[in-house]
């Protein structure tokens, strides 16, 4: 079997999702590509003529499996059978599998942030607090926020506009209780975290002198931060958190992590991690390694 992967997205030019699945494809002994299929907002009529190519895999245009990413993580719902329960609490979709005649929506972001945090900060937590502070409130956050809830941390959120956190946690409040804040040095002051999130694109390049923790604030002692950037691999938000004597890191084990999960949905076998990183970054690991 060939498998025909790809990613709908747009832009998609700066992606890393091809040499990560081209890696895992070699590793695991698969024939396959994975190919980067752009589609321009509002495009929804070549968003979903590109979906319904998984209905019909055996055909030449068939494919095996799709990701999704920016800005059409939630414009792909409605052309989908089924969600996952994870794709259901998060309200966006990154991973469609075609099973049984049925399209799912899935999320791989839910697991691939909570299993690098796992890998990577778990083992610098200072106690067993698990008190999380989580700064942005836009897509990311959802799938961060959720991960968060479902391993039993205490979550604050904390958004430039303390709406978009309060509809951000009114969405996910079976899975627990959140509790929003402005995101300025007077709305953090009071919090303890022993876990910092950056799901803000600040400090990405081409501004990496940005970061989206108040100047006038000092960091919590004995947290952890993770900043879901990874580029650059070290951010000013990471340097800063460095400084002050904090263990931190980058999110690019968060993206070879999704990209393993959804990998491992499509084909039934086990990603090869090691082959992945070694695909996008073998001059530049993170901080913590
Ligand atoms: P998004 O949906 O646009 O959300 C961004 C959030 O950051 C929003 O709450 C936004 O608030 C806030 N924000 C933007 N600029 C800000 C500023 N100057 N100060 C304070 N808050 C600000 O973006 P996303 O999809 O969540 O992605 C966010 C970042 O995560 C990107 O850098 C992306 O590359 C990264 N990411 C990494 C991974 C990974 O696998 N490592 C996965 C997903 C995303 P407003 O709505 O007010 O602008």
């Amino acid at each position: 079997m060939f498998y025909r992967l790809g990613l709908i997205g747009y832009p998609l030019a700066q992606s890393k999702s091809p040499p990560l699945h081209s890696a895992a494809l070699q590793a695991a002994g698969l024939a396959g590509s994975y190919q980067l299929f752009p589609i321009a907002p509002p495009d929804l009529e070549g968003l979903s003529a590109l979906v319904q190519r998984l209905r019909q895999p055996d055909a030449p245009e068939g494919l095996h499996g799709l990701n999704v990413t920016i800005p059409h993580k939630q414009n792909v719902i409605p052309l989908l059978d089924d969600l996952a329960p994870t794709a259901q609490a998060v309200g966006a979709v990154n991973t469609l599998i075609y099973r049984n005649g049925r399209l799912l929506g899935d999320n791989s972001d839910v697991p691939g942030f909570l299993h690098d945090l796992q890998r990577l900060a778990y083992p610098h937590l200072a106690g067993p607090s698990r008190r999380a502070l989580v700064l942005g409130a836009g897509g990311s956050a959802r799938a961060v926020v959720y991960a968060l809830l479902l391993d039993g941390w205490q979550v604050a959120l904390a958004a430039r506009r303390l709406e978009q956190a309060q509809e951000l946690a009114a969405a996910l409040q079976t899975a627990g209780a959140v509790e929003c804040l402005h995101l300025t040095a007077a709305g953090l002051r009071a919090l303890t975290p022993t876990l910092i999130v950056n799901t803000t694109p600040v400090g990405m390049l081409p501004f990496p002198e940005a970061s989206p923790w108040p100047a006038e604030l000092a960091f919590p002692t004995d947290a952890v931060v993770y900043d879901l950037i990874y580029k650059p691999p070290r951010t000013q938000l990471l340097r800063h958190a460095q400084q002050a004597g904090l263990a931190a890191f980058n999110g690019l084990g968060m993206l070879v992590e999704q990209a393993a999960v959804s990998f491992e949905r499509w084909t039934g076998v086990n990603a090869d991690r090691s082959a992945m990183w070694a695909a996008v970054e073998p001059a530049q690991p993170n901080p913590a390694d």
